[in-house]
């Protein structure tokens, strides 16, 4: 049977915070859930997909024996879909979350729940209400109507007003674990070479998506190989490789920032053989341990340093919408120049 969006986000919990998400769910069968929470984390670490998975389980028609939701019933779906209506998700209208989305809020949770006795909201990025939208909060979660389980969502709690903070049950959500992650995107089809690069890329589970999607980061992964073999060589064709093989690889914006790290960290790899002599295993690009360690014997530490500082530049340059493939037109001739001597 193909999973349903629900119960790939319940996968997503398991992956990012299943021993938070175990609590939870225990908390829930002893009836002990809090009023209000505040969940606080940086971006990536699944902060709506709990509060979601949390809501699941409230309503969830048949749990599982290990407490988790279904996934499969018609509670779950609509939740993880944002379409039920005792459940509400605020996110911010532009950089801020207004006062009248709170106004909102609160006008429909006066109504008595449409389908049951409870009512959830989530919102996140609470740290971007305005003054006004979270003083109107704040008295909504001091004289809650009736059975109502709050989660507000910011990616560091000193964000949140204070008033806040304290009628609040804070929850700092840890790190997802190395090893989660790596199980997660083999899962997803990454293979074992580019697991290191992987998580010196990123612990988003959702950019880890991107990076398995049509085995994006091991093919742009071979491209960067097989060009920094050329730069090691002095091989000008490491130039017009950027037009014939790598700009093809990028399919927008967050690829090209991607792959700009991409290349920093094979710089990195021989900063880190050079200064720091990381066995093979330990690298980014430890399959291509000879080229790597060719290059940090010839390369001195001010030419390795004025790369890799050109390559983080690129980042600005970017911003300033020069073209792409302008930008790695420029890192390779930086490259080979410095390596040519
Ligand atoms: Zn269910």
């Amino acid at each position: 049977m193909e999973k349903t969006q629900a119960e790939t986000l319940i996968k997503e919990v398991e992956t990012n915070q299943k021993e938070l998400a175990s609590h939870f769910m225990q908390v829930i069968s002893n009836q002990d859930l809090s009023h209000a929470y505040l969940f606080s984390g940086a971006a990536g670490l699944g902060k709506v997909a709990l509060a979601k998975m949390i809501a699941m389980r409230l309503f969830c028609e048949h749990p599982q024996t290990n407490g988790f939701p279904c996934g499969r019933c018609n509670q779950c779906i609509r939740i993880s879909a944002e379409e039920h209506p005792d459940v509400m998700i605020v996110r911010p209208d532009g950089r801020s979350i207004k006062i009248d989305q709170i106004r909102n809020l609160k006008q429909e949770f006066t109504k008595s729940a449409v389908e049951g006795d409870r009512k959830v909201f989530i919102i996140a990025g609470a740290d971007l209400m305005t003054v006004g939208a979270a003083n109107g909060l704040l008295k909504f979660i001091e004289e809650p109507v009736g059975n109502v389980n709050s989660f507000l969502l910011t990616d560091d709690y000193h964000k949140i007003i204070e008033t806040i903070q304290s009628r609040t049950q804070l929850v700092e959500l840890p790190k997802i674990k190395p090893a989660s992650l790596v199980n997660y995107a083999q899962e997803k089809g990454l293979v074992k070479t580019s697991t290191n690069l992987m998580l010196k890329l990123t612990s988003d589970i959702h950019q880890i998506d991107r990076l398995c999607e049509d085995d994006w980061l091991a093919k742009a992964k071979e491209q960067i190989e097989s060009w920094f073999s050329l730069v090691v060589k002095g091989d000008y064709r490491a130039f017009t490789m950027v037009q014939t093989n790598l700009l093809p690889l990028l399919r927008d914006r967050d690829d090209q920032k991607i792959f700009i790290n991409m290349l920093c960290l094979i710089f990195q790899d021989v900063f880190n053989l050079k200064f720091k002599h990381l066995p093979a295993q330990e690298l980014a690009y430890g399959n291509i341990y000879i080229v790597i360690e060719r290059l940090s014997f010839s390369i001195t530490d001010e030419a390795l340093l004025k790369i890799i500082n050109d390559i983080l530049v690129s980042e600005q340059k970017q911003k300033i919408n020069i073209s792409f493939q302008n930008i790695l037109e420029v890192i390779t001739l930086n490259c080979l120049r410095t390596v040519r001597g």
